[in-house]
């Protein structure tokens, strides 16, 4: 890295095992946690996602990523490797979403918001106070 790139870098991230790692080189959304059932089946449970500019996401190691199309409208990256599901990146948009949980910390995010809380399972309950919207996104 040198100049600009670096001083730009926000963050920096990678699955469990490392076959994929990633940086941030601009603005990071505050967390929001996906009840749907997508993300429940893909994450084991609700999913926490940040989102970046698909400009700003820069890939360092892509040996394990592998995408999946989960529906006509988004596809999603996960390593092939260890398993660990790290991105929901839809066709239309240019923001790519990115498993909070996979960002090297001090990550500076907060979670904001529940969506998708009408598909929540039902073994759990969402009491943490934050706003919860019934299905999508209030922000991207
Ligand atoms: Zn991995």
């Amino acid at each position: 890295m040198s100049g600009p790139e670096k001083s730009a870098m926000r963050a920096t991230g990678r699955c469990l095992c490392g076959a994929v790692a990633y940086q941030v080189h601009g603005p990071l959304r505050d967390v929001v946690n996906c009840h749907c059932r997508q993300c429940r089946r893909t994450h084991g449970h609700m999913a926490a996602y940040t989102s970046v500019r698909r400009a700003d996401l820069h890939m360092t190691e892509t040996r394990g990523l592998k995408w999946y199309q989960s529906s006509d409208a988004a596809r999603r990256g996960f390593c092939q490797e260890c398993g660990a599901s790290l991105f929901w990146d839809s066709l239309d948009r240019d923001s790519i979403a990115v498993a909070a949980g996979s960002i090297d910390e001090p990550t500076g995010l907060k979670t904001i918001r529940h969506i998708f809380v009408a598909d929540k399972g039902d073994y759990y309950e969402i009491d943490d106070g934050l706003e919860r919207l019934p299905k999508g996104h209030g922000a991207s």
